[in-house]
């Protein structure tokens, strides 16, 4: 896993990127800056790492858009310290991303495939998120409730049992929609049974499915 002077380059031209199209917080973009996101694609795509686009990781999914990435986490307002629920590991980039804000990850992954090279891949790179290969939209309510709740794939609706695994004063931050195209929701648990839903434009997510595979 070699970090060459020309990855960093491109790497550096990836966050103005990002930076230009709207992404203020200075944290986010230095994590952008500092994940080799290389490492993360299949070696076929690695030429591609730093443009601003998905890519395919395998398994028919997706490595996000890192604008996408750095959009949400955004969204996400995290905190040193803050306990985060991903739904949908895939690459493990994302997972990375929130590691390097402070933030304590669990990460949960459909697919056992994928499930086993993000753990392998990431606990190689030194982060240590805690792993699980199950269907997200069960969550993890051993270790609930979390700080924040971020969804990485598609649902079709808001997902309801991790609406209650959600600490009051938390943010989920979900792409709704069951088509090929998704709205950005955040949803703030404002009190026991009161929730706070605002949209946040237009994207584009592989499917969140049900069940494990
Ligand atoms: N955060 C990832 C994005 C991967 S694409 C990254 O940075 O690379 C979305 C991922 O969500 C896919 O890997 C898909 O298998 C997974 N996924 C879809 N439905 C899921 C579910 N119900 N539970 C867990 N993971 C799911």
């Amino acid at each position: 896993m070699t970090d060459s002077y020309r990855h960093k380059g491109l790497r550096k031209k990836l966050v103005n990127t990002i930076s230009e199209k709207g992404i203020k917080d200075k944290r986010i973009l230095e994590a952008i800056g500092k994940v080799p996101r290389h490492n993360f694609m299949d070696s076929g795509f690695i030429e591609f790492a730093y443009r601003d686009q998905a890519f395919p990781i395998g398994a028919g999914q997706t490595i996000s858009q890192p604008y996408t990435v750095a959009f949400q986490t955004e969204l996400l307002q995290v905190k040193k310290h803050d306990k985060i629920l991903e739904i949908g590991t895939g690459s493990g980039y994302q997972c990375a991303i929130l590691l390097e804000l402070g933030a304590k990850v669990y990460t949960i992954e459909r697919h056992r495939e994928l499930y086993l090279k993000s753990r392998a891949l990431l606990t190689e790179m030194g982060y240590k998120p805690y792993f699980f290969y199950g269907d997200g939209y069960l969550g993890q309510p051993k270790f609930s409730p979390f700080d924040k709740i971020i969804i990485t794939a598609g649902a079709s609706e808001i997902p309801k049992e991790l609406l209650k695994q959600l600490k009051i004063g938390g943010r989920m931050v979900v792409p709704v929609g069951g088509g090929s195209g998704q709205v950005m929701m955040t949803i703030d648990r404002i009190d026991e049974d009161e929730y706070k839903e605002l949209e946040h434009g237009y994207f584009a997510f592989v499917p969140m499915l049900k069940g494990k595979q």
